[in-house]
């Protein structure tokens, strides 16, 4: 066991640390709340890869599970896609010693996407396809109503940022969707946590980190030079990856130019003043103007209604 130092870095590491607790539960309780992501009675399947994401988002989830103001259950799914050197007993070794319910299902990708991607090209296209339809099986036949991922806010900024540079959209990763074959909730509780705070709330507890680069293909080069790009915004504007994060939950349709989400062939005057109508001769917009409510808290569903529950720090 660890001696207890008691000097003034120590207090400061030890409060650093409680803060930052406080905010990752704050955080993840807020995203639940408001996509109503998780319900009473629902078996929640977290996926766990063994890298710092998701070992922070099942950690979380367990303490959410112990103090939520209703019944769930979960269930740490990892998929051994038998990469060269995947340390297969370090996961359930973990699971087993947290009491964790856990799966681990082992299916060969790697060789099958080996043999059908040619040499030089990347795989993660194929591969994350062949996961995807594993795990949604998995969780059918687990019985899980939702399937939890570890992705964080700022995958979702890296996702937007892609799909607008290189996709010609506006479009970014949902907190929560139908999967695509229809019959699955995806739910990505961890929406709102910055990824630097999962690296640090993963170093703080020690999670048997499994490294990524297992399978030796490159990461997603686009996908890296929009993590610069944002991490640069950061370093240089602080504050701006924030409010490009909420402004994800806050957009106006009507000053946008998809007409499937707005009806500009048909609009009609209405004469009743909106300050959210054009200010015609004004220029731009005044950014500091407060945003439109949301939704979310006007909701009447129990769980919603009482978002703070699943708020209060440990
Ligand atoms: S990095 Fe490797 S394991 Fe991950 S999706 Fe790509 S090919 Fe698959």
């Amino acid at each position: 066991m660890d001696a207890v130092v008691d000097t003034p870095a120590a207090r400061k590491a030890g409060f650093e640390t409680n803060k930052l607790s406080k905010r990752l539960h704050r955080l993840v309780g807020q995203a639940i709340a408001d996509f109503n992501m998780i319900e009473a009675g629902d078996k929640v399947m977290v996926c766990v890869s063994g890298g710092k994401d998701s070992h922070v988002l099942l950690d979380i989830l367990l303490e959410m599970q112990r103090r939520a103001p209703i019944d769930f259950s979960l269930v740490a799914v990892n998929l051994d896609q038998k990469q060269p050197g995947f340390p297969e007993d370090v996961l359930p070794a973990y699971l087993a010693g947290r009491g964790v319910p856990f799966h681990i299902e082992t299916r060969d990708t790697y060789s099958v996407v080996k043999r059908l991607v040619p040499e030089g090209k990347t795989m993660c296209s194929l591969c994350s396809r062949l996961r995807r339809g594993i795990l949604y099986r998995v969780a059918s036949e687990l019985g899980a109503t939702k399937i939890a991922l570890g992705h964080h806010r700022d995958d979702m900024l890296q996702t937007f940022f892609l799909n607008m540079f290189f996709g010609a959209r506006l479009k970014g990763m949902p907190p929560k969707l139908v999967s695509d074959d229809g019959r699955h909730l995806v739910i990505r509780p961890l929406a709102y946590v910055a990824e630097d705070d999962l690296a640090a709330w993963a170093a703080h507890r020690r999670f048997p980190i499994i490294p990524c680069t297992l399978c030796g293909s490159q990461e997603n080069l686009q996908r890296q030079q929009i993590a610069a790009l944002l991490r640069d915004w950061q370093q240089r504007f602080p504050g701006r990856v924030e409010n490009m994060a909420a402004a994800l939950g806050n957009v106006v349709p009507s000053h946008l130019q998809d007409r499937r989400l707005h009806p500009f062939a048909t609009l009609k005057t209405t004469g009743v003043a909106d300050p959210n109508g054009d200010h015609a001769f004004d220029g731009d917009d005044d950014p500091c103007a407060p945003p439109e409510p949301t939704t979310g808290s006007a909701s009447t569903d129990p769980l919603v209604a009482r978002p703070l529950r699943w708020m209060d720090p440990p």
